[in-house]
């Protein structure tokens, strides 16, 4: 069966247009503030079609920073499902995927993975905005193949 020319359109606006939403999972804010910079003028996120959203409810893709706590991880679960399908979440530097030098904490229950399904890790600590955009990339060619939200165990 030809692909309709509206499957080709989403699959062009996923690719090149994804909508991004942050979240702090109890970060130190050092990924955080790497972040900013990929929507500034220097590194121009938005060149790419990539825009932050205020509201889960409009993102394509999620990005999280920090280890899971016990006070953000039922937080941060509902955003996630306030995310329309199909969806994607892009973890940003080591402590989402190890807990990092918070692991082992008791406020610090184990990996984000527990909780929301990865699709792209970026490590760093904190990554710098290149790898982070690189990341956003990954998560979006995911989106737009139909792969996002299985897990696919990709790394930048
Ligand atoms: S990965 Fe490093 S910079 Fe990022 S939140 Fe963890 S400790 Fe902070």
């Amino acid at each position: 069966m030809p692909i309709r020319w509206i499957d080709r359109l989403t699959k062009i606006a996923r690719r090149k247009s994804p909508w991004v939403y942050h979240v702090n999972a109890g970060s130190c804010n050092g990924c955080d503030i790497e972040i900013g910079p990929c929507f500034c003028p220097r590194y121009d996120a938005e060149q790419m079609g990539v825009i932050l959203q205020g509201s889960p409810k409009h993102a394509d893709i999620m990005l999280i920073t920090g280890p899971m706590t016990l006070r953000t991880c039922e937080a941060a679960r509902d955003i996630y499902e306030q995310m329309p399908k199909p969806k994607a979440v892009v973890a940003i530097g080591s402590c989402p995927a190890t807990g990092n030098l918070f692991a082992g904490s008791p406020t610090v229950p184990g990996s984000v993975e527990l909780y929301i399904p990865i699709d792209v890790h970026v490590p760093g600590c904190p990554p710098r905005p290149q790898a982070i955009m690189e990341g956003i990339r990954q998560a979006s060619q995911l989106l737009a193949d139909g792969k996002a939200g299985k897990q696919q165990g990709v790394s930048s």
